[in-house]
């Protein structure tokens, strides 16, 4: 069946409990797979930019008047190097917690350079601010891309960064120490499973996150693996999970099976109305000029309004017709639509870039399959 999508025309902005300040778009750091490098089609450069007191004075209003029903509400602070602006999160933080009490969490994004012992003790000061810190599992594969600006590289600095703090303050590293893991190919995987051991000492009590370097098409630069290493690497990880592992292989593989874990219900029918998250949105990115996206996946050309006058319906409408019909012409007979997740950020890219995506996640959802079939029948 080859399915049309159509919008749903329900743009709603009440519900939003998730917010992402950009406090700025500096950052320490020039990491070669970085969205902001200026490689990536739609995204912005790195720059001065900082978000003003005006503006984070009007986005602090902006939360305060769409979430004040909200019985949780979680706000990101996201940069560039969101600890370059320590004393604006700071006034941030101070101004909410008066509004919200307990009923808010905060999260730092940060390369975890700047985590001095001051700052550490700062951030501890907190007793409702988390931290996500970007480590590439072992200094190989890290210092192959996380660099300073002036090349050198980062690994020590930041993995010493995080050991003093596990050690310094067990209970809250434990508690609010979460690291992301971003990594270019299966090799990769070797490399830190070779080094875990390493490792080990800086991983506190919260899930680990690995997410995957986007292909830079423009630059030809795909990182990606044949399918049969990938099923290789299936093998070897399904292994380490039956012997009971916790380890880069067995978090690689959850997260390989999450992709299949939830199944959208595609009706029987040829028309299919598109929901994004544009019509019941949860959360909102907060560029730090004041405009509004749907999160920070956005392309700069994909804004829905700004914080001075709320959500553009026009603006929404209009991505959403281009969606459904981008929809349309490469959605239509894919074996795997009902558990796609990809969204409709996409249109930064080109229908060829798009394209070029998708084989991927072809591949990872059956792959996901397969090793939930192996999984199984070894129960
Ligand atoms: S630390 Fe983050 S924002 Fe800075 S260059 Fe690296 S990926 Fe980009
Ligand atoms: S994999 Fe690509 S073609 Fe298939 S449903 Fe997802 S976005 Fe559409």
């Amino acid at each position: 069946m080859n399915y049309i999508f159509y919008p749903i025309d329900r743009y709603l902005s009440s519900n939003v409990t998730y917010f992402t300040f950009e406090m700025t778009q500096q950052c320490n750091f020039r990491c070669g797979y970085c969205c902001y490098s200026g490689h990536y089609r739609g995204m912005r450069t790195h720059s001065e930019k900082d978000m003003s007191r005006n503006t984070l004075i009007g986005a602090i209003n902006y939360v305060k008047k769409h979430a004040k029903e909200q019985s949780q509400v979680f706000l990101s602070f996201f940069g560039g190097e969101a600890l370059l602006r320590k004393n604006e999160i700071d006034y941030t933080l101070r101004n909410l917690k008066n509004y919200f009490g307990n009923n808010i969490i905060f999260d730092l994004s940060t390369n975890g350079s700047l985590l001095s012992d001051d700052n550490v003790d700062w951030i501890c000061s907190y007793d409702n601010l988390n931290i996500s810190v970007s480590i590439d599992g072992c200094k190989e594969v890290h210092d192959k891309n996380r660099k300073f600006a002036n090349g050198q590289n980062t690994y020590e600095l930041v993995y010493e960064n995080l050991l003093r703090f596990k050690q310094q303050r067990p209970k809250e590293y434990d508690e609010r120490v979460k690291l992301l893991l971003t990594i270019g190919s299966l090799k990769d995987i070797e490399l830190i499973g070779n080094s875990f051991p390493t490792f080990e000492p800086i991983i506190g009590n919260n899930k680990i996150f690995i997410s995957h370097i986007i292909p830079n098409i423009e630059k030809k630069l795909y990182y990606r693996d044949s399918y049969e290493d990938k099923l290789l690497f299936c093998d070897t990880a399904i292994a380490h999970y039956n012997e009971g592992r916790r380890d880069i292989y067995t978090i690689l593989l959850e997260e390989l099976l999450d992709k299949t874990k939830y199944k959208g219900i595609i009706e029987k029918q040829k028309k299919i109305p598109l929901g994004t998250c544009l019509n019941d949105m949860y959360s909102t990115f907060i560029s730090s000029d004041g405009l509004l996206y749907a999160c920070e996946k956005f392309g700069v050309n994909q804004s829905i309004g700004d914080i001075w006058h709320g959500i553009d319906i026009k603006l929404a409408k209009k991505l959403s017709i281009k969606y459904s019909l981008r929809k349309s012409i490469i959605c239509g007979d894919c074996p795997v639509i009902e558990y796609c997740n990809r969204c409709i950020s996409d249109l930064k890219m080109t229908i060829g870039e798009m394209r070029f995506i998708c084989q991927d996640m072809k591949e990872n959802i059956k792959l996901s399959l397969y090793c939930k079939s192996r999984i199984i029948s070894k129960q």
